[in-house]
């Protein structure tokens, strides 16, 4: 975290409203950490924009401060750009997968190809085959082939006097003869896109038609690695990246670079050179990582868990304890309204919008507000069970409340019949609930 950003989030505490001016000056400052992070200045733009939008006029919630609130905001933006999610590897309905590793020269391909059929190997008792298709460099194929004797995993071959497009035709012909579940596909590279690059892995595309066409890049060639992933995907329509050397202390901005510019899932990042040292792409690991933020995203998700936590860890207590009072009820009132109509939170609920009658589920806000008026005529004592509701005191309610003694009535029966059901769901009394509801 910059000393600038600090100095504008301290400048924050104590506000109850985020206003304009709030938001400018903070997305100042995290454009400034984007680009440090060697995030392309378009998406930049286009994600401050976002965050502008979504950050003006944001109620301030009690669990956090401003400063941490539009944090939040930046962080939820910034992972739901980079998937959301983790995404799988893409599996064939038909042996085998075919998996072509394209990218620039020293990306990783060859390492990332170890890696895989090594973890394909391991978690899923995979039988890979290893085709080197990098016919440049006599190197490039011995590389190969040092990690398929390491992996005891076959490679396939035929020197650097073939055409690649040759070699994968008959690696494949072996693959499918020896009924192989993966095929791993080791292309060339170049220091720069040149269109023979392109031409070749165009050819072998068609020929193999891979199941997955993963593009490797050097998270280190930040910006560089932005404009090679669109020409990639451009050319060969790829279905996924991977990032490889995040070991270093690059931010790793290149990440959301690319996945905003070709819109195709990141799905593992490299971190070293050892085959062991490969991750599943988190996005929300990677947001934090990008922000400078780590920390500080922990303390704010602590924060909000403790203090919704406690919330409702109090009303349990006080619930299983039977001390559910007339205060506990209309905090509980304002939780549900807060979360919208009931109609539709019952209609979220999986089976729910199948269920006869449901149409019939009104929650009438005038009802509430009648329970709430009613609670409010109380005195302290009463809301908290202290004294016994007389008929004297429920008619004080009643007029202080503007309803009848009747409806008074009906109200405190239905509290401590839905207090004697909460009673029996928190100490799992299932029967005695059901006789209730039954009742
Ligand atoms: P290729 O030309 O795309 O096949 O790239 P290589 O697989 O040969 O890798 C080029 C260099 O980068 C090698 O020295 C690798 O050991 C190294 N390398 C690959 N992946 C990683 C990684 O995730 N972290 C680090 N630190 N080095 C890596
Ligand atoms: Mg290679």
């Amino acid at each position: 975290l910059t000393e600038r950003l600090q100095n504008v989030f301290k400048n924050l505490r104590g506000k109850k409203k985020i206003t304009e001016a709030d938001v400018t000056e903070i997305t100042k400052e995290i454009r400034v950490a984007l680009l440090e992070a060697d995030v392309a200045l378009p998406v930049v733009k286009k994600f401050i924009k976002a965050i502008r939008e979504r950050a003006v006029g944001v109620e301030v919630s009690e669990a956090l401060n401003p400063a941490q609130q539009i944090i939040k905001i930046v962080d939820e933006e910034l992972t739901a750009i980079l998937g959301g999610g983790e995404v799988e590897l893409l599996k064939s309905p038909k042996i085998p997968t075919i998996i072509m590793m394209v990218g620039l020269q020293g990306a990783g391909k060859t390492t990332f190809a170890g890696k895989l059929a090594k973890k394909l190997k391991e978690e899923q008792d995979a039988r890979p085959l290893m085709i080197a298709a990098d016919v440049y460099r006599p190197a490039a194929i011995d590389q190969l082939k040092t990690l398929g004797e390491q992996l005891d995993i076959p490679v396939y071959d035929e020197g650097t006097s073939q055409k690649p497009v040759d070699i994968v035709k008959n690696g494949l012909a072996k693959a499918r003869e020896e009924r192989k579940d993966y095929v791993l596909i080791d292309t060339a590279g170049r220091l720069e896109i040149d269109d023979t690059l392109m031409n070749e892995l165009q050819e072998i595309k068609a020929l193999a038609t891979p199941t997955e066409i993963l593009l490797v890049v050097d998270a280190m060639t930040g910006q560089v690695a932005a404009q090679v992933a669109k020409t990639f995907d451009e050319k060969l329509d790829i279905t996924g990246v991977i990032i490889t050397k995040l070991d270093g202390d690059t931010r790793g901005g290149a990440a959301l670079s690319i996945r905003e510019i070709t819109g195709k899932p990141i799905k593992f990042t490299g971190t070293g050179e050892k085959l062991t040292d490969l991750e599943i792409f988190y996005p929300d690991r990677m947001s934090s990582r990008i922000l400078g933020m780590g920390d500080m995203l922990t303390l704010i998700e602590k924060a909000q868990a403790n203090y919704d936590e406690e919330q409702s860890a109090k009303l349990a207590e006080k619930m299983a304890e039977n001390r559910f009072d007339y205060e506990d009820f209309v905090e509980q009132l304002d939780q549900v309204t807060n979360m919208g109509p009931m109609e539709d939170i019952m209609k979220m609920i999986p089976g729910m919008s199948q269920m006869p009658g449901l149409d019939q589920v009104k929650v009438d806000p005038k009802d509430i507000a009648r329970k709430r008026a009613m609670v409010l005529s109380m005195t302290p004592q009463e809301r908290h069970l202290e004294v016994e509701l007389s008929p004297a005191r429920r008619r004080r309610i009643a007029a202080g409340s503007g309803n009848t003694f009747i409806e008074v009535n009906k109200f405190i029966k239905q509290f401590n019949q839905s207090k004697e059901m909460m009673q029996g769901i928190m100490n799992g009394d299932m029967n005695a609930m059901m006789q209730k509801m039954m009742g």
